[in-house]
């Protein structure tokens, strides 16, 4: 055998080991590859079919880690945003109250500023609330993008609304998992010179696992409620209960897609 025959041989089996690592790699690479925001926050569905397409503007859909929105640029809020609460989400960050404009919207459209609320009666309220992501300061800041503000009822904001998101959080203690959509709901009128429209309702879904990743059925737990954005209010967040079925007729949006349709159509009952 001649020496330039052995190097020849060499050379192949070196690349067909070469080769023999890089697919292994890049197979572990999409076994172990972490899950996507919107594979853990859209987990029970798009509600509105939200796209990436900044065409899309009155329904774009906006991934953050630590939860996912439809954002609608001609009322400058959220049409809805659904995440994931578990404990995994919650520490002991203090509120960061750094309320500011959401720069990764498309250029050319408004970015909200927190000033446009400003001596306008309404309260900056969280979509997600602050309390929700209280694990490090990067997350408790995300809920401070104006893009999980909507002009709110102040009492309301601080009353019931507060209530029930407390209530969400105290059901994690018995090892709950909770998936939430929240959003708004008409026009009551527009503030900001036109660019931001307060709604006449907020609602919200809430569907409860007894632990993480319980397959849902008929039995999972659910609660919606849809209240007016008053600050007159009846006494309890459960005065406001209604069936998903509810919210879905007066908004137009579809929950739950991803259940099984049987399941879905029980559980919105
Ligand atoms: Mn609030
Ligand atoms: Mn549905």
């Amino acid at each position: 055998m001649k020496l330039g025959q052995v190097s020849r041989f060499n050379i192949l089996q070196y690349l067909g080991i070469g080769l023999a690592v890089f697919l292994t790699l890049t197979g572990c690479q999409t076994l172990f590859k972490p899950p996507t925001a919107s594979q853990i926050h859209l987990k029970l569905g798009n509600p509105s079919q939200a796209t990436t397409d900044p065409q899309n503007s009155t329904n774009f859909l906006i991934e953050k880690p630590e939860f996912v929105l439809s954002y609608n640029s001609t009322t400058g809020t959220a049409n809805w945003v659904s995440w994931q609460l578990n404990p995994s989400w919650l520490g002991i960050v203090k509120r960061q109250n750094n309320f500011r404009p959401d720069e990764t919207l498309p250029a050319g459209w408004y970015q909200v500023q927190p000033n446009d609320y400003r001596g306008t009666g309404y309260d900056r309220g969280h979509l997600v609330p602050s309390g929700d992501r209280t694990k490090n300061l990067d997350q408790n800041s995300t809920t401070f993008l104006m893009t999980n503000i909507i002009p709110q009822a102040p009492k309301l904001n601080r009353g019931i609304w507060s209530d029930l998101e407390q209530y969400c959080r105290d059901l994690l203690k018995q090892g709950k998992e909770l998936y939430i959509i929240t959003g708004v709901e008409g026009k009551f009128k527009t503030i900001a010179k036109g660019k931001v429209t307060v709604p006449a309702w907020n609602w919200k879904v809430i569907v409860i696992l007894d632990k993480p990743n319980q397959k849902i059925t008929e039995n999972t737990g659910i609660i919606a409620v849809r209240m007016p954005n008053s600050n007159s209010f009846k006494k309890h967040w459960r005065d406001y209960q209604v069936s998903v079925d509810e919210i879905e007729k007066n908004t137009g949006l579809d929950f739950l897609t991803n259940i099984p349709k049987t399941v879905q159509d029980k559980l919105e009952r």
